[in-house]
């Protein structure tokens, strides 16, 4: 606690400052600037559609270029982010705190409807899509969130690689998963456009904190607690946790994909058949006839493979994939009341069908 406080010096706030306005705004005005297709969101209740310039995976491998050739030809080293890494997060927090009075303030100025009470307005945000400069500013949050998320990981990639002058096996395989990963959610961006969180939500403290602070600082603890593990591993270990990773990975990536070609083209076919969906609404092909939920089981299985390689020491990188293993299924269980009040007899039907939430025969 002493190092932290005393990490928090006006000089080090003030790169901190520099550090995370120079990355926030790199990726906003690379979000206006770079080429992307350009696509429009779902009808908005007064009848508009957001336009949302789909040029993350560019941005994304943008920053792998320009940080990988800082890194390899030595203009900087990216251990800096650790180094900084408390007063980042102390700048990081203001940044999410300010912006939701912004928003806030913004949202009232365009007379978006309130609640009437500034804490839960400003919690659960005023408008669902606010918008500055043409950029749709709750989906380019997820840019400095997942792409922050990655250059912390790099960071403590680095950090072990200037002492060791080598990565370990468990550091190797946590930075494949998550590079993967990551690379693969900016390939299929577009999916983000029928989330519920861009269709519904409001873009307020709950959303700006967790992409600008909670996701980039929370999800990588695992990377530093790899920093410092040495212990080889055994020799099967890695194999297996491929495995793993990869059968989340095709659960994960297929559901999503395949609900996702559905809804954008009913007559799609689905490991080569055409589509089958109840009342011609809810898919019973593919992944969606064997669960409802397996989105969520794929989700989870890559989240252990990567975490496993910390070993079982102490349970603080296992926080995350332990929290997501309650949070899911009781956001199964919200999403599947949301479904029953919306399809009615249909849901049944399809419950009838597809038994089974997260794990075929068990749950
Ligand atoms: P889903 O992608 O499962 O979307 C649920 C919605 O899909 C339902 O409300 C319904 O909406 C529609 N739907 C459900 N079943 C069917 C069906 N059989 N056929 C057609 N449509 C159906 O859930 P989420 O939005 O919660 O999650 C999206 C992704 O984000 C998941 O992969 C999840 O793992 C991930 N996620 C990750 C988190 C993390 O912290 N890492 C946190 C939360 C989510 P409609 O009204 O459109 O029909």
């Amino acid at each position: 606690m002493r190092s932290i406080l005393d990490s928090l010096t006006i000089h080090n706030l003030g790169i901190a400052a520099a550090l995370f306005g120079g990355f926030v705004l790199f990726l906003f005005i690379g979000s206006r600037v770079v080429p992307g297709k350009t696509l429009e969101g779902v009808p908005m209740p007064d009848g508009t559609r957001q336009k949302y310039r789909m040029n993350g995976l560019y941005l994304y491998l943008l920053t792998v270029a320009i940080l990988g050739a800082a890194q390899y030809f030595k203009w900087f080293s990216l251990s800096i982010v650790v180094r900084y890494y408390w007063p980042l997060f102390v700048v990081a927090n203001v940044f999410a705190f300010t912006l939701t009075g912004i928003l806030y303030v913004k949202g009232r100025r365009a007379g978006a409807p309130l609640h009437g009470h500034v804490i839960v307005d400003s919690f659960m945000g005023t408008e669902v899509n606010p918008t500055w400069l043409g950029v749709d500013l709750k989906m380019f949050a997820y840019r400095p969130s997942l792409i922050g998320l990655g250059v912390i990981n790099w960071s403590f990639a680095a950090v072990q690689y200037e002492a060791l002058g080598a990565l370990t096996t468990r550091m190797w395989l946590y930075q494949v998963f998550y590079f993967l990963y990551l690379t693969n959610y900016f390939q299929f961006e577009y999916g983000m456009i029928y989330t519920w969180d861009i269709i519904a939500e409001k873009f307020g403290w709950m959303l700006v904190w967790g992409d600008y602070v909670l996701v980039p600082f929370f999800y990588s603890i695992p990377a530093w607690y790899l920093v410092a593990n040495f212990a080889p591993l055994p020799l099967w270990a890695a194999p297996a946790l491929a495995a793993l990773w990869l059968v989340g990975f095709v659960i994960f990536r297929g559901t999503n994909e395949q609900k996702h070609q559905y809804k954008a083209n009913p007559k799609t076919k689905i490991w080569g058949k055409p589509a089958e969906a109840i009342g011609g609404k809810l898919l019973v092909s593919g992944f969606w006839g064997i669960g409802r939920k397996l989105n969520y089981t794929g989700e989870l299985c890559m989240y252990y493979a990567w975490t496993i390689p910390c070993g079982l020491h102490s349970i603080v990188p296992f926080l995350l994939p332990l929290w997501l293993t309650f949070f899911f299924p009781h956001r199964a269980w919200r999403d599947e009341q949301r479904c029953k009040a919306k399809y009615g007899e249909l849901w049944t039907a399809y419950c009838a069908r597809a038994r089974f939430r997260m794990i075929p025969f068990i749950y």
